[in-house]
């Protein structure tokens, strides 16, 4: 199937936009924070939603009093216990059948992937390997060759400029969708020109990612063709401005 409009890359978040883990990457972090620190400082009640790995990790460890040079000192060393941990916490509620595709994510998957004028991207504050493993963990299993990770940056805004980067190796010219679950999602998406698709199906609700700017917002993804038409009518938005201001669209 092919459309007349441009050729456009959507950029999904993972929690809370794709999926839902059930808490299992709080659990791992917590578990690795106090294998490697010694402590996961003020975890209790912190809010992970829209932050990237990196950054919740020198938040909290900065919360509990060591030094940033310290922080930095065992960063990479962390990882992979993290990772040890993510598999184990992410097998056992797979297992009791808590981890779930948010409503709609697997139909509006499909019909993209069914497109030859969408690509598929990934913009997650989860280190790469940790989004494998939850996208797996969850049942997609289809390709996002294109993405920008938690591994790639603490800054989120950072990682979406990373992202597309990468993927204007792979098409010059493309209009480019955020859609994810918080404010943080929506600024990122307004950092690099790309349009931004909010959906409610995290921890903040329609009123508010609306008022964080976004160029849409759902309650969630269940309505596969109106999802699609926005994203396909925003990326028309998209590179017509950016051809009126006389650039070759793919700003
Ligand atoms: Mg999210």
């Amino acid at each position: 199937m092919s459309g007349s409009g441009p050729r456009v890359r959507v950029f999904f978040d993972i929690d809370g936009t794709l999926l839902y883990t059930d808490g299992a990457g709080r659990a791992a972090l917590r578990s690795a924070l106090e294998a490697v620190y010694g402590t996961a400082g003020p975890i209790e009640g912190y809010y992970f939603h829209g932050k990237t790995d990196p950054q919740i990790v020198v938040e909290l460890m900065s919360g509990a009093g060591i030094a940033a040079k310290e922080i930095a000192r065992r960063l990479p060393s962390m990882w992979p216990v993290y990772l040890e941990a993510l598999r184990r916490e992410l097998e056992a509620r797979r297992a009791a059948g808590r981890i779930t595709t948010l409503p709609g994510v697997s139909e509006l998957l499909a019909a993209l992937v069914g497109r030859d004028d969408v690509a598929l991207g990934l913009l997650t504050g989860n280190i790469e390997e940790a989004a494998r493993l939850k996208l797996a963990a969850a049942g997609i299993t289809l390709t996002f060759d294109v993405g920008g990770f938690g591994s790639d940056s603490e800054d989120r805004s950072e990682i979406a400029r990373i992202a597309i980067e990468r993927s204007r190796r792979s098409a010059k010219r493309e209009a480019f969708v955020v859609v994810g679950d918080t404010p943080e999602d929506v600024a990122c998406a307004r950092a690099v020109n790309a349009r931004a698709v909010a959906v409610a199906t995290g921890r903040h609700g329609v009123a508010e990612l609306e008022a964080a700017g976004a160029d849409a917002v759902f309650e969630d993804l269940r309505d596969t063709q109106r999802v699609l038409r926005c994203v396909l009518s925003l990326a028309a938005a998209a590179s017509a401005s950016a051809a009126e201001a006389g650039n070759d669209g793919s700003r």
